[in-house]
């Protein structure tokens, strides 16, 4: 089991339109607004989250794009075959749980939202002052009500679930994750 030392519900959001959101007018300029989790926000071109560290207080962001990389990674389970690897990924979760369905290749297990049928993404980051680390729980989802062409595959909404720090040792964490898949 990952320990969980405490979830963070109020976050800073900053989201940059995109060319798409630009042109139906779903967001004309950057946007900046306080949400508490779990928050359902447009992706734009970019977000970054800003929140204050639970452990030293120190104010910390975090984002979507490559220059924020270092802070914010994904954690794919795609690749991941071990059941008990991917529990204990959850572990500090609330609302997730591991599905399995068999392909051609063989099991292929997913994250899912016990109450929803979106498929989940974890993330990890951390605070560069404390080195506290969090787990966070997100999907993307799209948005039915916005136009879109068929050859658009990009999803419109991000839905963040929970942000937890959690209390691991991050590089044997990102070495046994690496392990693993
Ligand atoms: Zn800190």
């Amino acid at each position: 089991m990952i320990k969980r030392i405490c979830n963070l519900d109020q976050l800073e959001f900053t989201v940059v339109p995109s060319q798409k959101d630009l042109f139906l007018k779903t967001l004309t300029e950057v946007k900046v607004f306080k949400e508490i989790l779990p928050a359902t926000f447009l992706m734009g071109d970019d977000w970054n989250i800003k929140i204050n560290c639970k452990k030293c207080n120190n104010c910390l962001t975090f984002g979507r794009f490559s220059s924020n990389f270092k802070r914010l990674k994904y954690l794919s389970n795609y690749d991941i075959k071990n059941f008990e690897f991917l529990d204990y990924l959850a572990s500090p979760f609330g609302h997730i749980e591991v599905r399995n369905y068999s392909t051609k290749n063989g099991e292929v297990y997913n994250y899912y939202f016990k109450r929803k049928e979106a498929i989940v993404k974890l993330f990890i980051t951390f605070c560069p002052q404390c080195d506290a680390t969090y787990l966070g729980s997100f999907a993307e989802r799209y948005g039915g009500e916005i136009e879109r062409s068929p050859a658009d595959l990009s999803a419109d909404y991000v839905y963040i679930d929970e942000l937890v720090m959690v209390d691991v040792n991050r590089e044997k964490f990102m070495e046994e994750f690496k392990m693993n898949t």
